[in-house]
C-alpha cells in the first residue's frame, strides 16, 4: 500500500460517496487532506468529528467552495499557498447529474453540469499546477465516467462533461510531463452512492444487466485505483484513464 506521509492532498466532493472514501484512505495513509464540498455543512462537520474521534492527529480540513466558481477557487488556492506553500495531490471528484433527454433539457441543466464537472476540473487544475511546478512534483487524478463514451440516454450533459474531462486530462498530462507532474483519470462504473440513488428499480436492474460482473461496485474498489495513481509509484503513467467498472 502506498504511503502518503508528508503529502498534502486536495479532494473535491469530500463529504460523501467516492470523494469521502478517497479522503479517508489518504488520511489513513498519512496525508494531510483539504476536503472541498459545496453546501452540505452537516456532513462536512460529521466527517470532521469522526476523524477527530478516530485519530490522534486529525489532518483533515473541510472547506466549502463551489468548484464551478472561478474566483472562489482562486481565493481557495491563495489561502492554501499561504498556509501550506504547495500541494502534492489533487483529486477532482466533485460531480453532479441533472438528467433529461436533449430535446427537453433546459439551458440551466446543461450549463450547471458542464460548469461543475468540467469547468470545475479546469478551475482546480489551473491553480494547482503552478503550486506543483514550484516543487516539480504533482499527482492529479480526475474522476470521469463510462458515460463519456457509452452515452446513456438522458445524460448528454453529463456524458459531454465526462468526455471533456478525459480530453482535458490527456492535454494537461502532455503540458506538465517534463515537470514530474502526472494527470490521469479514473473511470468508475456504477458505484453505489447518493449520485445514483434516484434511479428507478427498473433502471438499476437494466444497468446491472449491462455489467459483465452483474453487480454495482463499491467505493473502496474505486479508492484503490485512485490511490495508486495518486502515489509516487505511478511515476510513468500519465494521460491515462483507468477503468474500474466490472468489465462494462
Ligand atoms: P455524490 O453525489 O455521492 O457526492 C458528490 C460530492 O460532490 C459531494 O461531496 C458534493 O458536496 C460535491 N459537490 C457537488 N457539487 C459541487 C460543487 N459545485 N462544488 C464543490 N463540491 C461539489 O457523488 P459520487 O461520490 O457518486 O461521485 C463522485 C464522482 O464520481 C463524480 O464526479 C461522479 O460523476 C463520478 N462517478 C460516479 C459514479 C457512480 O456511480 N456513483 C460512476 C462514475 C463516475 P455536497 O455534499 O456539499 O453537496
Amino acid at each position: 500500500m502506498p504511503s502518503f506521509d508528508g503529502k498534502t492532498a486536495i479532494v473535491t466532493g469530500a463529504t460523501r460517496g467516492i470523494g469521502r472514501a478517497i479522503a479517508e484512505a489518504l488520511l489513513k495513509r498519512g496525508a494531510r487532506v483539504i476536503g472541498i464540498y459545496h453546501r452540505n455543512h452537516d456532513e462536512a462537520e460529521k466527517f470532521l468529528q469522526s476523524v477527530k474521534r478516530d485519530s490522534a492527529q486529525p489532518n483533515l480540513e473541510m472547506i466549502a467552495c463551489d468548484v464551478a466558481d472561478y474566483d472562489a477557487v482562486k481565493q481557495l488556492y491563495i489561502d492554501i499557498e499561504k498556509r501550506f506553500d504547495t500541494i502534492d495531490i489533487l483529486i477532482n471528484n466533485a460531480g453532479i447529474r441533472q438528467d433529461a433527454i436533449v430535446a427537453l433539457m433546459d439551458r440551466d441543466q446543461w450549463q450547471q453540469v458542464i460548469d461543475v464537472n468540467l469547468t470545475g476540473t479546469f478551475n482546480l487544475c489551473k491553480f494547482a499546477v503552478p503550486l506543483m511546478l514550484k516543487q516539480k512534483y504533482g499527482r492529479i487524478v480526475t474522476i470521469t465516467s463510462p458515460a463519456a463514451y457509452l452515452g446513456f440516454q438522458g445524460q448528454a450533459n453529463y456524458s459531454a462533461s465526462k468526455a471533456g474531462q478525459i480530453g482535458f486530462t490527456r492535454t494537461l498530462a502532455k503540458e506538465v510531463a517534463r515537470k514530474k507532474i502526472t494527470a490521469n483519470c479514473v473511470s468508475p462504473g456504477f458505484i453505489q452512492t447518493e449520485l445514483i440513488e434516484d434511479l428507478s428499480a427498473e433502471q438499476m436492474s437494466a444497468y446491472k444487466k449491462m455489467v459483465p460482473m452483474r453487480r454495482f461496485g463499491n467505493v473502496e474498489e474505486v479508492v484503490e485505483a485512485v490511490l495508486f495513481l495518486a502515489s509516487a509509484k505511478a511515476s510513468y503513467i500519465t494521460g491515462a484513464t483507468l477503468e474500474v467498472n466490472g468489465g462494462l
